[in-house]
């Protein structure tokens, strides 16, 4: 059996990030600004200039003196994550930018603006510790957590984004955001919770953006979602479960050998009795590997009597891997099997796959050409 090691907010940084206020509670941020000098109003000061008004553009700040607002912006929101490259596509209606950290470190995310909503798609680790043969992510390993304030800075400026209007169709407001990009979101567990709050709370402690438009996707950490359940912050789980047996899901999720098929069910059935939120299936449909029919119908008795939506994945293939998305008539009877249960399924569309739309292809290519 691979042995696996379980990382929760291990301190794999060399070099830590600058401290931002979206490291920190309400109550922090206060003592923190006293601690460095400033009035502690000020924290509020700036949190409502960064959260309510997206703004970085402190000369703006009339309710700081003129002398003091570069001195405190730059202390309180030092700029953590800098633009290196923008790709778009379906006509400038899908974005992902790669950002560069600090340390160099490269990340990406992905905004979505579609008929009834904008939806940004972040990175909540450089790299990813779980290990799925099948992923980008996975096969560059990880290189470190991200802080509470990088995680933020990307919603930030899809926020920022959209306001400005950047996205065809005029300005408009960033309305839901998925953990679905390069990371094991549980793995990073006290700086996903901290960003999970500064999404969600009310203006000018947060960005006031409804838990119900929060996706926090996990491969199955069932001890990051028995403490996510006790937050009280009530966001949608989505489990990458990508086959319901034991034996395939152990090389396809390696983490499975830790926390098996059941476990993660019992976890997620937990997470929506106490939370009252349905969760979601994730399942990477891959040509021969999990889209047999037996499967869609081991699936369909798994969930057929649970509160949960299946959310179907056509593989988008990373170059030169063997794993392929699976054909549509394979694809058409898994959906088939798993409604003859009842259960609820949707098929993702592929937004992102003319500009390496899958999770960590974006930081791969850019990689490469150092
Ligand atoms: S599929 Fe998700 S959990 Fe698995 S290696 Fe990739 S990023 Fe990590």
């Amino acid at each position: 059996m691979t042995e696996i090691k379980l990382i929760f907010d291990e301190p794999v940084q060399k070099k830590k990030a600058p401290k931002h206020i979206a490291d920190l509670s309400p109550a922090e941020r206060k003592e923190w600004a006293k601690e460095l000098g400033f009035q502690p109003f000020r924290a509020s000061q700036v949190a409502t200039h960064y959260f309510t008004h997206l703004s970085n553009t402190p000369a703006e700040w009339s309710d700081i003196p003129a002398d003091q607002r570069e001195a405190i912006a730059e202390a309180l929101t030092p700029k953590l994550i800098e633009l290196v490259t923008t790709r778009t596509t379906d006509g400038g209606m899908t974005r992902k930018d790669l950002w560069k950290l600090h340390d160099g470190t490269l990340v990406e995310s992905v905004l979505m603006r579609y008929s009834d909503r904008v939806t940004v798609c972040i990175s909540s680790q450089a790299g990813c510790g779980m290990n799925c043969p099948f992923c980008a992510t996975g096969q560059a390993g990880l290189t470190r957590n991200l802080t509470a304030g990088e995680i933020t800075e990307q919603i930030v400026a899809a926020a920022r984004a959209c306001a400005d209007g950047e996205l065809p169709g005029g300005p408009t407001r960033l309305s839901n955001i998925v953990f679905m990009g390069m990371g094991e979101p549980l793995a990073n567990y006290n700086a996903v919770v901290r960003t999970l709050h500064n999404i969600t709370d009310p203006n000018p402690d947060g960005l006031g953006i409804s838990a119900r438009s929060v996706t926090v996707s996990t491969v199955g950490l069932v001890n990051g979602i028995e403490k996510l359940m006790d937050e009280g912050i009530n966001c949608t789980l989505a489990v990458s479960l990508h086959t319901p047996d034991d034996e395939l899901r152990n090389t396809l999720v390696p983490i499975n050998n830790r926390f098996n098929v059941r476990e993660v069910l019992t976890a997620a059935d937990a997470y929506e009795k106490k939370t009252g939120r349905r969760y979601s299936i994730e399942y990477a449909l891959i040509r021969d590997i999990n889209d047999q029919s037996w499967r869609s119908d081991l699936l369909g008795r798994l969930l057929k009597n649970r509160n949960a939506h299946v959310n179907l994945i056509p593989l988008n293939p990373t170059p030169g891997s063997k794993w392929t998305a699976s054909r549509r008539e394979d694809e058409a009877e898994f959906v088939r099997i798993l409604e003859s249960y009842g259960v609820p399924v949707t098929v993702r569309d592929t937004r992102g796959r003319e500009i390496d739309g899958a999770c960590g292809q974006l930081a791969a290519a850019e990689k490469g050409k150092e």
